[in-house]
């Protein structure tokens, strides 16, 4: 489960108010005065039913049909955005449509899968076509760029909430589990993690940033990348592996949860250096890298041995790798090596929306 603070968000966050649940039809049917309002039929078709590239059947009929290819598993993930809780209400549709699919492609490159189809649950609370159009852009943009089929979807009034479930394959028995971390194993973190918790802290105007790094930070919280190329590039390569959305220790936890060991952190090989130049100080870049959430980068354990390779796969894909400590067989025992070398808990954890 992808997760957004929601008391980091109260505060901003409008609330709507409370609808009648059901079909997306016009509000006033007998209103004559007002334009004629499109059927939910006619949006779905407007917005929503795009040629798909390896699909039998699309949006139109009660399922739609794929074949996935022999000697592949299907890799199956959903995640659920909620207005007020994991976005404000008057984020740019066009980065919600992208944040959507993206947060979905992430959870199948963290299992080494490819991406293939999605199916787009959207309650909205009126029909506005402005909206749904940069939506749809953005959704588009995503998947094209990753070469997914929308391929159905449910489309209803309430309050604003959308939900993504995505289909990629994966050779039999080659996807990467949270369960394959051994002892002596290496730790490794993709990209930048701790940006989008700066770019949350500026919009929530807890912090202030140079324009440039407020930019910056604000993209990297609307606008993840999904890592599915180095998820790709993983299998045979790492032994465990997730994506980061609640926070790097938290989710570390799971690793180590599932793969029954431990883990150490080094300090002084954290990748604090680009949080530090956005203009946060020691202590908040520390707790964005370690607990903030929204990454959705790659956190995966690999064996010493693989050190050459990912240095290679890093240049080849022009995204950082970095080592930030090892697996050990302390179970359940996570430990942060400061820089002075004492070795303690983390004074932070990732976030659950029922703690
Ligand atoms: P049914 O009533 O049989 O469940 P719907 O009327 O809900 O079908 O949907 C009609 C078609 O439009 C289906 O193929 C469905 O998958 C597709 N669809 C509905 N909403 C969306 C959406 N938001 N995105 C993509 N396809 C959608
Ligand atoms: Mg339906």
């Amino acid at each position: 489960m992808h997760t957004r603070p929601t008391d980091r968000m109260q505060g901003r966050m409008k609330r709507h108010p409370a609808k009648v649940c059901g079909k997306l039809t016009p509000a006033h049917p007998t209103d004559h005065l007002a334009p004629p309002m499109p059927s939910e039929f006619e949006l779905i078709r407007r917005y929503f039913n795009r040629p798909c590239a390896h699909t039998d059947l699309s949006v139109g009929d009660d399922a739609a049909l794929v074949r996935p290819a022999s000697g592949m598993q299907l890799a199956i993930s959903t995640d659920m955005l909620i207005a007020g809780t994991h976005f404000f209400p008057d984020t740019d549709p066009c980065d919600l449509g992208w944040k959507a699919l993206a947060v979905n492609l992430s959870d199948l490159a963290a299992m080494g899968a490819q991406a293939r189809w999605a199916v787009l649950g959207l309650a909205l609370p009126d029909v506005d076509e402005p909206w749904l159009s940069r939506f749809a852009d953005g959704l588009f943009h995503c998947a094209d760029q990753y070469g997914v089929d929308l391929v159905g979807g449910d489309t209803t009034r309430g309050p604003l909430a959308i939900g993504v479930t995505i289909f990629g394959e994966v050779p039999n028995g080659s996807a990467i589990r949270r369960d394959g971390a051994h002892p002596g194993d290496e730790i490794w973190i993709s990209g930048q993690p701790g940006l989008a918790a700066l770019g949350l802290a500026c919009l929530q105007q807890r912090i202030t940033l140079p324009t440039a790094a407020r930019t910056r930070c604000i993209h990297a919280l609307q606008h993840p990348e999904p890592r599915l190329a180095l998820g790709l590039a993983l299998r045979g390569v790492a032994s465990a592996m997730l994506d980061v959305s609640d926070g790097l220790i938290g989710d570390l936890n799971h690793i180590l949860e599932r793969s029954g060991c431990g883990a150490e952190i080094d300090a002084t090989l954290l990748p604090l250096a680009p949080l530090l130049a956005a203009g946060a100080d020691e202590p908040l870049a520390r707790r964005c890298l370690l607990a903030g959430g929204d990454d959705y980068e790659l956190l995966f354990s690999a064996p010493p041995s693989m050190q050459t390779t990912l240095a290679a796969l890093s240049t080849q894909l022009q995204l950082p790798l970095t080592r930030i400590g090892h697996i050990t067989e302390h179970r359940g025992q996570l430990l942060l090596r400061e820089v002075d070398g004492r070795l303690l808990p983390p004074l932070v954890s990732g976030y659950d929306h029922f703690a």
